[in-house]
């Protein structure tokens, strides 16, 4: 769930460089922006299994709306490389600054984790690190092989960072055999200053194409969230702009403001709206479409990765 407070650590704040911003308006949610609450055994079980591991989530650290109901069905989405980033997006809640050293364990520790939850669709995140010199990609490469070791049936995912000015990263990752490779364009070109400031659109792009390049058999994913302030025009833009790096897979979803001091929530988009973008994304070429209030790049994951072989496999 969101917090409309940054948390202040007796240190330092979670986003010292949001310290300074004006606090903007939170808007009330709509009826359809309705989650699960947290709390079942299951949930628990699955809490258990990510503290035993001393392991980070996106699920915690984004406070994503879904974890009531992911944790229930014991589907967690680890985010590796530390807690911290070294970007500092505008509607990110992921901690921000200069992050501890590489944990040399973490990737036998995930693939521990992934087993004993029984996982047969895995999702691995990271921090940004752009301290480290390849952009940490050896470890994304390290904990690919670490679950490929210890649960051969699973399929994994990964959702990572874009690796600018690391060259040869992408490369590594690309050659540990990923079934699933995403990485967000988060939004519209026209709103990347505002939003995603350390970032390049065309080169996020680029990076997805390359990979279609190097591995023509690896589905390729990429999302966006809505009610930023984007237009439907600019939204239909990156949708043709994705089909051009032939992305097989957009997940589209509402933004929903972390704190009062990240990017204000223009407007929420209603379930129609998200309706007509799947239609629409569809209509374009997209082998899997999931466009929903509540779509993240990891929500029914697994599901939608049997979905989109299937489609594969259809076509
Ligand atoms: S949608 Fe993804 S990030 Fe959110 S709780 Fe589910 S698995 Fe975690």
């Amino acid at each position: 769930m969101a917090n409309l407070i940054d948390t202040v650590t007796a240190a330092r704040p979670r986003h010292p460089e949001k310290a300074n911003r004006p606090e903007t308006p939170v808007l009330r949610k709509p009826e359809w922006i309705r989650v699960k609450a947290p709390g079942s055994a299951v949930y628990t079980e699955t809490q258990k299994i990510v503290r035993d591991g001393k392991l980070v989530t996106v699920c915690e650290e984004a406070g994503c709306p879904n974890i009531g109901e992911c944790w229930s069905k014991k589907h967690a989405t680890f985010m590796i490389m530390g807690d911290t980033c070294t970007r500092a997006c505008a509607f990110c809640n992921v901690k921000t600054g200069l992050p501890d050293a590489l944990d040399g364990g973490e990737p036998e520790r995930v693939a521990d984790a992934v087993a004993r939850m029984g996982l047969s669709h895995s999702v691995i995140t990271s921090v940004d690190r752009d301290d480290l010199a390849d952009g940490g990609a050896g470890h994304f490469v390290r904990t690919i092989k670490a679950i490929r070791a210890a649960s051969p049936a699973t399929t994994i995912e990964i959702l990572t960072p874009d690796f600018l000015k690391k060259d040869g990263a992408l490369e590594r990752v690309v050659e540990a055999k990923p079934d699933v490779f995403n990485h967000n364009l988060e939004t519209v070109p026209g709103l990347y200053l505002k939003i995603r400031p350390g970032a390049r659109y065309f080169h996020s792009l680029r990076l997805l194409q390359r990979v279609k390049e190097l591995d023509r058999n690896m589905f390729t994913k990429s999302g966006i969230m809505v009610g930023l302030g984007e237009t439907r025009e600019q939204v239909m833009q990156v949708m043709d702009d994705m089909r051009s790096a032939n992305i097989d897979f957009i997940t589209i979803g509402q933004y929903l403001q972390p704190t009062r001091k990240h990017a204000a929530i223009d407007r929420f988009v209603t379930p129609d709206e998200f309706k007509a973008y799947e239609t629409t994304a569809y209509s374009k070429g997209f082998l899997m479409v999931s466009s929903s209030p509540l779509t993240r790049s990891s929500h029914h994951a697994g599901d939608d990765f049997a979905r989109l072989r299937a489609a594969r496999a259809a076509g």
